[in-house]
């Protein structure tokens, strides 16, 4: 479903609220040339307090914390930045909801140095549903190794949600579906796995759990600190801060994507190997049962991860 779907008619930009269609940039923006952008992405949930913003604090972190290597100036404050979000989603009387935070270099020049382009920002919020779709949260997808490597984070700080760097993520994921997965996996540069195009990986063997390291070049994933955290919570061993071999895929017993757009997807199959008997297993299901009774405010701990409308 396209924008033009949906009923959104509000876009925050640079401190004021514009309609929709007039949300617009110069086509020699830095950002759009070379990448010079940072983003976001969270979900506002529909709860029995009224919609509500998961993690958001650390969502905004993440965001200013994703444009320190660029040099890159937002400005406006947390606390604008919070106001601006919560009154889109009012104005747009959405229940539910993706948050989609951007900051880019904008117009001036076009040398790669940014230096006198200004810091254009946006907030945009519209519908959306599971991000690989209904079915995948309760049977599964299959997903391809990529050919294509992961840059390394010797090459571009991969901690920061760095709109160039999707790049990568784009090839990766249209690979994989033109293979006839639903998407992909992309190992390190040093053959290790990193993680998806748009989600953390975990791994479940003889009842405990395995996520890539923060050393492994991935995005340090809100979802995968929130997994990471409920499961320890629910008594699991976890080990965050592994390396994961490819052989080491095919022998778990199950595997799992986070993620904010893909929440906790169980995978059932890698490169066409079967995991474990190729549907959700029960570790992947109790957490991710956990991650909806959470996010959905059916239980009323981690009451502190939330930002209601
Ligand atoms: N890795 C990458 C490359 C991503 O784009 C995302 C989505 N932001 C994730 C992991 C998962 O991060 P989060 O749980 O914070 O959405």
């Amino acid at each position: 479903m396209g924008f033009d779907d949906m009923d959104v008619d509000t876009i925050w930009m640079d401190g004021e609220f514009v309609d929709w269609d007039d949300a617009q940039i110069h086509v020699l923006t830095h950002g759009l040339h070379y990448g010079s952008g940072i983003f976001e992405g969270a979900r506002c949930y529909d709860t029995e307090n009224g919609p509500a913003i998961f993690r958001w604090e650390e969502h905004l972190d993440r965001l200013f914390q994703s444009a320190q290597p660029y040099e890159m100036e937002i400005d406006h404050s947390r606390e604008e930045l919070t106001e601006a979000t919560l009154e889109l989603i009012r104005r747009q009387d959405l229940s539910s909801c993706y948050i989609r935070p951007v900051a880019f270099y904008g117009y001036n020049s076009l040398g790669v140095s940014p230096d006198d382009c200004p810091t254009r920002t946006a907030i945009a919020a519209w519908p959306w549903g599971t991000y690989l779709g209904e079915e995948a949260l309760e049977k599964g997808i299959d997903v391809m190794v990529s050919s294509w490597r992961k840059h390394a984070s010797s090459q571009v700080p991969t901690n920061a949600k760095t709109t160039g760097l999707y790049a990568n993520s784009l090839l990766a994921g249209e690979e994989a579906r033109r293979n006839g997965y639903a998407e992909a996996l992309v190992l390190n540069k040093e053959g290790n796995v990193a993680e998806g195009p748009g989600e953390n990986i975990f791994l479940v063997r003889d009842g405990e759990i395995f996520t890539p390291g923060l050393s492994e070049s991935i995005l340090d994933g809100i979802t995968r600190n929130t997994v990471i955290t409920l499961a320890e919570d629910l008594g699991y061993t976890v080990h965050d801060n592994v390396s994961i071999s490819r052989g080491e895929l095919n022998t778990a017993d199950e595997l799992f994507f986070t993620g904010s757009a893909a929440e906790v997807t169980p995978i059932r199959k890698i490169d066409n190997v079967v995991i474990g008997d190729g549907s959700r297993g029960p570790v992947t299901e109790d957490i991710q049962s956990r991650f909806f009774d959470v996010v959905e405010r059916t239980t009323d701990e981690y009451d502190e991860w939330f930002q209601y409308v």
